[in-house]
């Protein structure tokens, strides 16, 4: 028998399963930030790490394609009937030992509750990945960062289910080799994260302050000094909103996947030809502000968001007819104006990606995870 005609089955003894709810009618236009998406054959909501496993070890053992979904901010979902089973994380118990500043999430919990909960419990660490969107468990998938941090600065380990060998066990956060936007889990779907645990300051006092945008606009005359988390989180979120970058279901700017590439790193040699071509158009001025950062060996890391600018795509390109458009904030939000398909995401995805590998010779690289759609 196909896993197609086991689904109806399938989804009566998942029902049966302690706090696992089946739900027929949603679309992934719900479950995603970018609010494309078509429907899945149906959903399984699992409000527990156990009903997660029981899930996953049922679909699994039949063969059933299934798509873990966490807040659904980082992936591009085609449109239409999709041959998969949607698992929803909604496991959300969040525990805070506020004497020793160790953090306990599930994988459905809020991100950003948990970054809330843990500044106004006086604790210092994720002040600058405050208004993330998604969920506390897909933050080792991405390695996710902000402003000069990343979960890596404060992640002590993980609780995994592994998806071939059927093991729940806890792992280091060693085991994930997390690298910028990277961790082994990334477009994997081997394991699922059910719990994180994260050691943060008890101090109260936030991470020194890598980030120098962020750092004057506290008044520090340099990066690197340290300030009360609440502080550093309320101007993290303001930057944040300023840049369309803290969800806002009336600001269209906000239906995105965040950052659509990631930096893309290059060999010294290319990133001298960028300054050097922009030099030539642009002047030494602004050539001589572009980001550029070591990356180890010969290589440096460049800033997307910059690339693209002086590439010459604008904030709002193509204009404001098209359904698909860059961010009216930020050149490296691609947005859904509310009309928007799939295809038109995509199709300014590759416009915007071919403009600046035929402008500057560098190939950038979408960040989020794709499902049943392409940019090649
Ligand atoms: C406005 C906006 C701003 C953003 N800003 C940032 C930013 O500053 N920094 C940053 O790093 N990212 C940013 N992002 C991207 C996104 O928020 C993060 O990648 C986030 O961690 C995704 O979480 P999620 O729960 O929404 O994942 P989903 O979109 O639901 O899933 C993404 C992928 O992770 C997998 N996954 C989800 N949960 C788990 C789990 N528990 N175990 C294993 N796999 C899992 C899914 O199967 C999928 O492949 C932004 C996004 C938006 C919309």
């Amino acid at each position: 028998m196909s896993s197609s005609s086991q689904t109806p089955d399938l989804s009566h003894r998942l029902a049966g399963i302690a706090d696992i709810t089946i739900d027929a009618a949603i679309s992934f236009a719900e479950l995603t930030t970018l609010h494309l998406g078509g429907k899945p054959r149906w959903a399984a909501r699992c409000a527990t790490p156990a009903a997660v496993v029981a899930a996953l070890r049922l679909l699994d053992g039949e063969g059933v394609p299934c798509l873990v979904v966490g807040g659904g901010s980082n992936l591009v979902i085609a449109d239409g009937e999709l041959d998969l089973v949607a698992v929803i994380l909604e496991c959300e118990d969040i525990s805070i030992d506020i004497a020793t500043g160790l953090v306990r999430a599930e994988a459905g919990a809020v991100w950003d509750e948990v970054v809330s909960r843990s500044v106004a419990s006086g604790l210092g660490g994720l002040e600058c990945l405050s208004g993330i969107p998604g969920s506390a468990g897909a933050t080792p998938v991405q390695n996710v960062g902000a402003y000069g941090a990343e979960i890596a600065d404060v992640l002590t380990r993980v609780r995994l289910y592994d998806r071939e060998s059927g093991q729940d066990h806890w792992v280091p956060v060693a085991d994930l080799e997390l690298s910028y936007r990277y961790s082994n889990l990334k477009f994997t779907q081997r394991a699922v994260v059910l719990e994180i645990e994260l050691q943060l300051r008890v101090d109260g006092l936030s991470a020194p302050l890598r980030f120098g945008q962020l750092a004057k606009g506290l008044g520090l005359s340099e990066p690197g000094g340290r300030l009360p988390a609440a502080e550093v989180r309320e101007e993290v979120l303001r930057l944040r909103r300023g840049k369309g970058m803290v969800l806002d279901p009336a600001d269209h700017d906000t239906w995105s996947a965040g950052s659509f590439f990631t930096n893309p790193v290059v060999p010294d040699v290319l990133a001298d030809a960028v300054q050097d071509k922009v030099r030539t158009e642009r002047g030494e001025e602004d050539a001589a502000k572009m980001p550029c950062f070591p990356a180890g060996e010969g290589t440096s890391k460049l800033s997307a968001a910059w690339l693209i600018d002086r590439a010459g795509f604008d904030r709002g390109y193509p204009g404001a007819a098209a359904p698909a458009r860059l961010s009216t904030k930020h050149t490296l939000a691609l947005t859904n104006r509310g009309s928007a398909t799939a295809d038109d995401l995509v199709e300014l995805a590759r416009d915007v990606r071919d403009g600046v590998h035929g402008h500057f010779g560098v190939q950038l690289v979408p960040e989020p995870v794709w499902v049943g759609v392409s940019i090649d």
